[in-house]
Order: structure tokens, then C-alpha cells, then sequence
């Protein structure tokens, strides 16, 4: 029963993140970014939540650490992108070049990502 409740909780919180909500609320409104996934430009964060007011940005430099995240994410996208090349091609320049096309056509949903799961995983420490 309380493994249960640790994966609905977990699930919730996974479902939370790649909608980009707050990680204090679970309102349906209070989003981390001002802006919708689809839309064009630089992405703009919410300084406050809509909802219950609580800060994303704790300290100067909080979001510095989601530059760690956004590692991680480039390494699992260029091992994809690698997985994914590798079947059409072992040309290593075509290799190279579908990594770096994936990295820099996935920078700015890492950018997104980045720091809401960083704000998920230190945003109420
Ligand atoms: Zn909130």
C-alpha cells in the first residue's frame, strides 16, 4: 500500500514536471514559464508562482545548478541521436552531425527542462 502511494506521488510529480507547473502547487494554472512549449522565442519564466505566490529563483544564482541538468540532458540526447544515426549511417561525419543537429535543435526545450526539474528537486529546500 505505501509503495503505491510512493509511485502515484512520484508519477504526479513526473507529470507535474513535463507540464512545467510549480512544484509547491497543483493547480492546473500555475506554470513555471509564461510561455507555451510550442511558442517561438526564448522561453520567459514566471518570477513568482501564479497561484501561491511562492519564488522559483530562491537565491542569486539558484538556476546556475541546472546547468548540471542540462548536462545530463545533452548526453542522453547525443547517445540517442548516436543510437538513432547509427541505423542509417557509420559514416562518423553524418554521426557527428545528426548528435550536433539534435543538441542544437533540443537546446532551448533543455533550457526549459533544465531548470524545471531543478526547481523540482531543490525548490523547497
Ligand atoms: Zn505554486
Amino acid at each position: 500500500m505505501y509503495l503505491c502511494n510512493v509511485k502515484i506521488v512520484i508519477m504526479s510529480r513526473v507529470i507535474r514536471m513535463i507540464n512545467g507547473k510549480c512544484h509547491n502547487c497543483k493547480e492546473k494554472h500555475a506554470k513555471i514559464f509564461k510561455d507555451s512549449f510550442f511558442s517561438f522565442g526564448f522561453p520567459k519564466m514566471n518570477k513568482k508562482c501564479p497561484n501561491c505566490s511562492i519564488r522559483f529563483e530562491k537565491e542569486p544564482g539558484f538556476f546556475v545548478g541546472a546547468m548540471y541538468v542540462s548536462y545530463g540532458l545533452v548526453v542522453l540526447e547525443g547517445i540517442i541521436a548516436y543510437l538513432i544515426g547509427s541505423f542509417f549511417s557509420n559514416n562518423p561525419i553524418v554521426l557527428l552531425i545528426s548528435i550536433l543537429a539534435a543538441i542544437f535543435l533540443l537546446s532551448v526545450p533543455n533550457y526549459r527542462y533544465s531548470r524545471i526539474i531543478w526547481i523540482h528537486m531543490f525548490g523547497s529546500v
